[in-house]
């Protein structure tokens, strides 16, 4: 149990991550009077980047992304909770038994950590991929789309993450096409029917992998792509590669302090605890299988909750 420590620094809850699951902590932990610290990190989370919510519960019309995860914020501050931008770098126990996160150069101490850092965008690794990245290769077609007007763009993946790049591109790019390896979507059948009905404009080329980006050394110009039963290679003339194959936990920085699965996941029980006492993880970072907005808030409540919790049977026991 950690001991007393004098410290002004001495936060109760720092929250690592900048999305939903967050920001849904930081207003529980808010409420509850704990005045979290949300190091919100560099990088966009997954709403900020998408289009249209039409899943999340309380907007029959459905809701942007971007501006879910902006109420969200501006909710959680309203209470008190306090933001900064800013990658956590470290985040290791102390001695003491509280928690030290590194954020450039500054270390800020905590009792409790919760973690929402989420999961990025993979890439295939292929040759050419890196050299036009941001240049024609791109994860976010909500951000990139209407760069790609009259183009021709290729979507790798059979996700929902690739029927949704592919219904935000069309309505730029003169074509498009979905490169899927196996011959039937992973996505949800809603989402494959609105695909399946823009034939015209929607070309689904089935068994084949993404093998190489070309370019003529500035943008891209094609793919080469393979097919996975017979080896075959042929170029397909593209402007644009959109790559939907899913996401890898940002985890590194915690894989001394908590258990990860064999993905990277963070392991959790039902109550958002990790394998370190004063530790919980919430949204993506934790979820292999449901990733949706709603589960991500769901269980960012959950660990502001077990967080409240644990600062009171610390007080209760003399040990805060
Ligand atoms: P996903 O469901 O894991 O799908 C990834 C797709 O990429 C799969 O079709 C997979 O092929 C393919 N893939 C993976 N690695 C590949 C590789 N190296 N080369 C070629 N193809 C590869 O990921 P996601 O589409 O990002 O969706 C993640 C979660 O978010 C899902 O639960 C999804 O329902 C949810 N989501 C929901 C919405 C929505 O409701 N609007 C939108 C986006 C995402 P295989 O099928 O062969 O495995």
């Amino acid at each position: 149990m950690p001991t007393n420590k004098s410290s002004t620094s001495l936060r109760d809850v720092i929250i690592i991550g900048g999305g939903i699951a967050s920001h849904t902590a930081a207003l529980y932990t808010a409420r509850a009077n704990l005045q979290p610290l949300v190091i919100a990190g560099i990088e966009p989370d997954q709403l900020s980047t998408t289009s249209v919510v039409e899943n999340f519960p309380g907007f029959p019309e459905g809701i942007n992304g971007p501006d879910l995860i902006t109420n969200c914020k501006k909710q959680a501050e309203r209470f008190g909770a306090e933001y900064m931008d800013g990658k956590a770098e470290s985040c290791v126990k102390t001695n003491d038994g509280f928690f030290e996160v590194g954020v450039d150069e500054k270390k800020f101490l905590t009792r409790i950590v919760i973690i929402g850092t989420g999961a990025s965008a993979r890439s295939l690794g292929i040759p050419g991929e890196k050299d036009y990245w941001g240049r024609g290769v791109s994860t976010c077609a909500t951000c990139d789309a209407a760069l790609f007007r009259n183009k021709t763009v290729a979507v790798i993946g059979g996700g929902d993450s690739a029927m949704e790049e592919s219904l935000a591109l069309y309505k730029f790019a003169s074509k498009v096409y979905i490169i899927h390896r196996r011959e039937e979507f992973k996505a949800s059948k809603i989402m494959q029917e609105r695909i399946f009905r823009l034939k015209d404009k929607i070309e689904i080329i089935w068994n084949h992998d993404a093998a190489k980006v070309l370019g003529d050394g500035k943008l891209v110009t094609g793919i080469k792509i393979k097919n996975v039963k017979t080896d075959q290679e042929k170029e397909l003339n593209v402007d644009g590669m959109f790559l939907a194959i899913g996401h890898t936990p940002n985890t590194t920085i915690f894989s001394q302090l908590v258990k990860l699965d064999e993905h990277g996941y963070i392991v959790t029980d039902k109550r958002s605890r990790t394998s370190q006492d004063g530790v919980y993880a919430c949204g993506d970072v934790q979820d292999p299988i449901f990733k949706q907005a709603i589960t991500s808030a769901g269980t960012g409540c959950q660990a502001a909750l077990e967080a409240e919790r644990y600062l009171e049977n610390l007080k209760a026991t003399g040990d805060y």
